[in-house]
């Protein structure tokens, strides 16, 4: 099947809640927006993606001050003195070492992008390999009916034993014979939108040989009762409703993959959030926002998405996002080990080499200044030197002082005339002791 058969795909018996998308293997030729970007406007894009993943972040910390989100790629990783810095001559990207890394692919956006982009990049080689061995894949969506007033955990946790259920009966293992299945890789989803939390799974099922589109519309016809029961039994229903307003969504695997590989796409949340605050409407009012989306609207302000998006994080911190069904990694990837979510976060590229290490007093200043991005792209900007990071640092340092000492100082006890004078004095001299401008910094070189 080509790439345009697979475009043109359309979801089958979209009245269930189970919908099945014919589909091509991934075309690892095939180009992406990015990917027909000039270098110079991917870099910018990169930035840009870059600095808002670390935005994104700033609020999520504040919204989740328990969770270890709080120290990622802001406190040094025990036991160190400096940020590194590092760069990949190969990618022109710099990276930090020597951070904690929270790895929390449900919280983090600078953590999933890195955990989903190499987790999408595994099943494109899966793909590619299923594809030489004269396999077939089929996109299936698993969704349940759900109200506003169900509580998260009750649909999630219904939901997934649903799953879980549904593999182990002998009616499914006889579909998996006789369709030729063998395997899935599941991606665990939710959204929010007017009828609450939208819990669904994607699977993408493998198949021995491709099935034509008439075998798979068969397949889901048997496959939907089994569903159903299974999803009955966890007090769970669905609705014509429901599978008609997931096929929208999502197309075919490679559109999906680019979608999941990229963690936070900020260019929809800010789309969404702008028009959201311009109409002055409920989020009720929006479709179905992914968490990410949430986030992005508490970063413009919105304090009910801040909450459902902490709530969001609570429920689901420790389930799987991506599972493969087992023994399919062994069939399809076997040279490749799995790594977990922790070290695919932390991961270093082959060839990065240290470029310079940032000490503890300037990283604070540049976490005051929420420019973490700008030292690495200061290094990119030099093809991985170090040449203008003493000047910026210098300059961060200048503009973001640690407080002063007597700032810190508690004066609530003396009468309040006295304080006024006595800030004001050192207000004065800290003024004097000042530079006297901003330090200007070339980076277009
Ligand atoms: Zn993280």
């Amino acid at each position: 099947m080509s790439a345009d058969t697979a475009l043109a795909a359309t979801p089958r018996g979209g009245g269930s809640g189970l919908v099945i998308y014919t589909i091509s293997a991934a075309n690892p030729e095939a180009a992406s927006d990015e990917e027909s970007l000039s270098p110079s406007d991917k870099t910018s894009s990169y930035h840009a993606s870059r600095k808002e993943k670390y935005l994104l972040q700033e609020t999520a910390r504040k919204l989740l001050p328990e969770h270890r989100i709080n120290s990622c790629f802001w406190a040094l990783a025990r036991g160190e003195k400096d940020v590194a810095v590092v760069y990949s001559p190969a990618a022109g990207r710099a990276n930090y070492r020597r951070l904690a890394v929270c790895g929390s692919v449900w919280a983090c956006p600078i953590c999933s992008s890195r955990i989903t982009s190499q987790r999408a990049e595994e099943i494109r080689s899966a793909l590619a390999e299923l594809n030489n061995q004269g396999g077939g894949a089929g996109f299936a969506t698993f969704t349940v009916a759900h109200s506003h007033e169900d509580a998260l955990p009750k649909v999630l946790n219904g939901f997934l034993a649903a799953l879980h259920n549904l593999t182990s009966w002998r009616g499914y293992k006889e579909l998996r014979a006789e369709y030729g299945i063998i395997g899935y890789i599941r991606v665990l989803e939710v959204t929010y939108g007017r009828n609450g939390w939208h819990v669904h799974a994607h699977l993408l099922y493998l198949f021995a040989a491709p099935l034509p589109p008439e075998r798979l519309a068969e397949l889901e016809n048997k496959l939907y009762p089994l569903w159903s029961r299974a999803a009955g039994r966890q007090g769970l229903t669905m609705t014509r409703r429901y599978g008609l307003e997931i096929k929208k969504a999502y197309g075919t695997v490679e559109d999906y993959l680019s979608k999941y590989g990229h963690g936070p796409r900020w260019d929809i949340g800010a789309e969404l959030t702008k028009g959201h605050l311009k109409r002055g409407r409920t989020i009720a009012g929006l479709k179905h926002l992914t968490p990410w989306e949430l986030l992005a609207a508490a970063v413009a302000g919105d304090v009910r998405c801040g909450a459902l998006f902490a709530e969001f994080v609570e429920h689901f911190s420790g389930k799987a996002q991506l599972y493969w069904s087992p023994g399919l990694r062994a069939l399809l990837l076997p040279e490749k080990e799995d790594a977990t979510d922790q070290e695919l976060a932390a991961a270093s590229l082959p060839d990065d080499n240290e470029v310079g290490a940032i000490p503890e007093r300037s990283w604070g200043a540049i976490r005051r200044a929420k420019e973490r991005t700008v030292p690495l792209e200061l290094v990119e900007s030099t093809g991985g030197t170090w040449e203008l990071l003493p000047a910026y640092l210098a300059d961060v340092e200048l503009r973001f002082p640690s407080a002063p000492a007597w700032e810190r100082r508690d004066l609530t006890k003396l009468p309040p005339e006295i304080v006024g004078d006595i800030e004001k004095m050192h207000r004065d001299q800290a003024e004097r002791n000042r530079w006297r401008g901003p330090l200007v910094v070339d980076v277009s070189g």
